[in-house]
């Protein structure tokens, strides 16, 4: 469950970035995170992974008191999501397998998980048979549903996926964001940050609108069905 409640966020060179905002994502949800480019979005990814800190609000992640975490406890508290990139960010040299296997490796988890939940996550994301191929023998679409598979595997309680199909075409963007959902219905919950209008309409989610720092609409359905353009 992310709590954000009045949240401001002003950088160092002065730039308020977050100027008071108040939501509340429970678990098992799926909400979009729209807005344009610059209006603060991923300024509240930071904050939700713990890479930045609120200047001012109350902040709650998963059940962790953002406001005074310790650093002992921030990777812990980051083990309850997992977050996939634009850019897929998989480790070129190791295969589909090993990317995975190497990070149930980094949370400690022995060779017989790894042998029982990396062919599962494989699977949900429809990749059993690539297993052991790089990422450069996959295409695009392949490429985010390995990093997928990768924030899936430690089995967090959330997944932030941030502009998941920044790269990709329409049809394979449709794909992934069909596969989030599906994950969703199988009980983690997912937050998705995209600017990407006619996608976002494709899905009845909640919508969660930033414009200039500030929380502009929230509604089931969609802002994007509303009159008023972002
Ligand atoms: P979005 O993800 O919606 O494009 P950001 O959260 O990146 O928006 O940025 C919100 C505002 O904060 C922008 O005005 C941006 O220039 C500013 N900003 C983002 N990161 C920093 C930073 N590290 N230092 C100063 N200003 C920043």
């Amino acid at each position: 469950m992310i709590r954000f409640v009045d949240i401001r966020k002003e950088y160092d060179n002065g730039t308020k970035a977050l100027k008071g905002i108040s939501f509340r994502i429970d678990d098992g949800e799926f909400a979009f995170l729209v807005g344009p480019s610059g209006s603060g979005k991923s300024t509240i990814i930071k904050l939700i992974t713990g890479e930045i800190a609120p200047s001012e609000g109350r902040l709650m992640v998963n059940g962790y008191n953002m406001n005074n975490i310790t650093p002992r406890q921030v990777p812990y508290m980051r083990r309850t999501l997992g977050v996939i990139f634009q850019d897929f960010r998989l480790i070129d040299k190791k295969t589909v397998y090993e990317n995975l296997t190497f990070a149930m490796r980094a949370v400690g988890a022995t060779g017989r998980d790894v042998r029982k939940r990396v062919p599962y996550v494989l699977d949900l994301v429809g990749l059993s048979r690539k297993a052991d191929r790089l990422p450069n023998e996959l295409s695009g679409g392949e490429q985010q549903r390995v990093a997928i598979a990768r924030a899936l595997v430690n089995n967090p309680s959330m997944i932030i996926a941030d502009e998941p199909t920044g790269n990709l075409d329409p049809k394979r963007s449709l794909e992934i964001m069909t596969l989030l959902e599906r994950i969703n219905e199988l009980g983690t919950t997912v937050v998705v940050v995209t600017h990407e209008k006619e996608l976002v309409n494709r899905f009845s989610k909640r919508v969660i609108a930033i414009q200039d720092g500030r929380l502009i609409s929230d509604e089931t359905g969609g802002y994007y069905n509303n009159e008023q353009e972002i």
